[in-house]
């Protein structure tokens, strides 16, 4: 298959392109930012010294700590004329980060985004409602412009809104949502109580932001009808979201290695993990002007997917991201992911996908509470509680207090969905 937006590159040609592309990033990192300079200084490295990609692994660390230390315009290496535009992160952690834009930058991103909607299979006949976030974060931003670029209509509706978002779909007949799978499932749960399934004509989403479930995906394809769902990772600090895509295959996230390399790291040595083992992923840009990344941290968990895709595209791929590492938190000295509580619960089919983790503190004590919904339509046998405690003691070694509540009576989100409610006074 020929791609509009994608170049073809054999193996060797893509190599060379990442070794001119990081010749060029530490280059242009070095001699534009003071910042950078200090740092690529401190760890001896002469940007003219870096000969092969071998070279990456002596070039030093780029943590979200330098880009908070900058603030409000962290490790710019361009001067200011040429930035167009700065886009801040929902601030999934912390204080919000700020990254600037050139022109050049705001293209690649607009390209990144124009193969996400060629490998999803769309056409410039699809209708893509844009149920993201617009304004200083990246997604409206991105998925417009991709939008536009790739020739599909872009209705720019943004999150929220559901009365409008199931005029749109009606009215419009939109075929393609771009949203949060939690965005998602408030709209699913909205065209299945009002009965509109037979008035829309939705076909393909595409959803970002948010790790989410295999269940939760399964009963938003259900719900709304969907022909095909795919999953788009990024952040701000990689331009925004559409770094890579889901294909049509579902065998993992091709990601565009013309444009970043990443490396797998053991977080804990900051050593490669071994072939197909989950570590952290560090990301150097090869052509980002206003804010080069040069192996920056990015605290998402992957992993790689080894071997050649059978959808055919040749670029490498990553596995979901399966979680931040900061997401982590600790539960009587144990270090547990809210993703491995999910997995858990993904086995019962009496459940939805709709979980949260409640810790809190009681004389000293740790506590954990689980409040999962049951699924619409199912029965719940007394012992599902203590059979689903059984489950997490046995996978996470922790003990856990489950309750089953009603389908629909936990939180929705428009955006991401907070899944951990730590009320043990910031202790852990
Ligand atoms: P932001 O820069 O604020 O848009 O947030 C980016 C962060 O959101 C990433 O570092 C991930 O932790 C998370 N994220 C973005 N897309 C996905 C996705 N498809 N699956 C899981 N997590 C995601
Ligand atoms: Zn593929």
């Amino acid at each position: 298959m020929k791609y509009r937006f994608f170049p073809t590159l054999s193996e060797e040609e893509l190599r060379e392109v990442q070794l001119q592309g990081l010749k060029w990033t530490v280059n242009h990192a070095y001699s534009g930012s003071k910042q950078y300079k200090q740092k690529l200084k401190a760890a001896g490295i002469e940007p003219q010294a870096i000969s092969s990609l071998e070279d990456l692994q002596h070039l030093p660390f780029t943590t979200v700590e330098d880009l908070r230390e900058g603030y409000p315009l962290p490790l710019l290496s361009v001067p200011e004329e040429e930035v167009v535009r700065i886009h801040a992160s929902s601030g999934t952690t912390g204080k919000r980060k700020v990254l600037a834009y050139t022109q050049k930058d705001i293209d690649i991103f607009k390209l990144m985004l124009a193969r996400c909607f060629e490998l999803a299979g769309l056409t410039p006949l699809d209708r893509v409602q844009i149920a993201v976030g617009y304004g200083l974060w990246t997604a409206g931003a991105g998925f417009q412009l991709g939008c536009e670029y790739f020739g599909a209509m872009a209705i720019p509706i943004g999150p929220g809104n559901l009365d409008m978002q199931l005029q749109l779909l009606t009215d419009f007949q939109s075929t393609c949502l771009c949203s949060t799978a939690s965005m998602a499932l408030l709209m699913a749960e909205q065209v299945k109580k009002n009965n509109l399934l037979d008035k829309i004509n939705l076909k393909k989403a595409i959803f970002g932001a948010e790790p989410h479930t295999p269940k939760m995906r399964k009963y938003i394809e259900e719900t709304l009808n969907l022909e095909d769902t795919f999953d788009i990772p990024g952040m701000t600090e990689m331009y925004g979201p559409g770094t890579g895509l889901e294909c049509k295959a579902h065998e993992g996230i091709h990601y565009w290695a013309d444009l970043f390399i990443i490396e797998i790291l053991d977080p804990s040595n900051l050593k490669p993990v071994a072939p197909g083992e989950v570590g952290e992923m560090v990301v150097t840009s090869l052509c980002k002007e206003a804010v080069p990344l040069i192996r920056y941290r990015t605290r998402d968990l992957t992993r790689f997917i080894p071997g050649k895709c059978s959808c055919g595209l040749n670029f490498p791929r990553h596995d979901r991201i399966l979680g931040r590492s900061d997401d982590m938190f600790i539960f009587r000295g144990v270090n547990i992911y809210p993703g491995q509580i999910a997995n858990v619960l993904e086995e019962f089919p009496e459940l939805s996908s709709e979980y949260q983790i409640r810790l809190y503190r009681q004389q000293g004590l740790d506590f954990m509470e689980i409040s999962v919904e049951q699924k619409e339509n199912t029965s719940i046998s007394e012992n599902l509680p203590p059979r689903i405690e059984q489950k997490i003691k046995e996978k996470i070694l922790v003990s856990a207090k489950v309750k089953i509540v009603p389908p629909l009576a936990l939180p929705r989100s428009f955006g991401k969905s907070k899944r951990l409610l730590d009320e043990r006074n910031g202790e852990s």
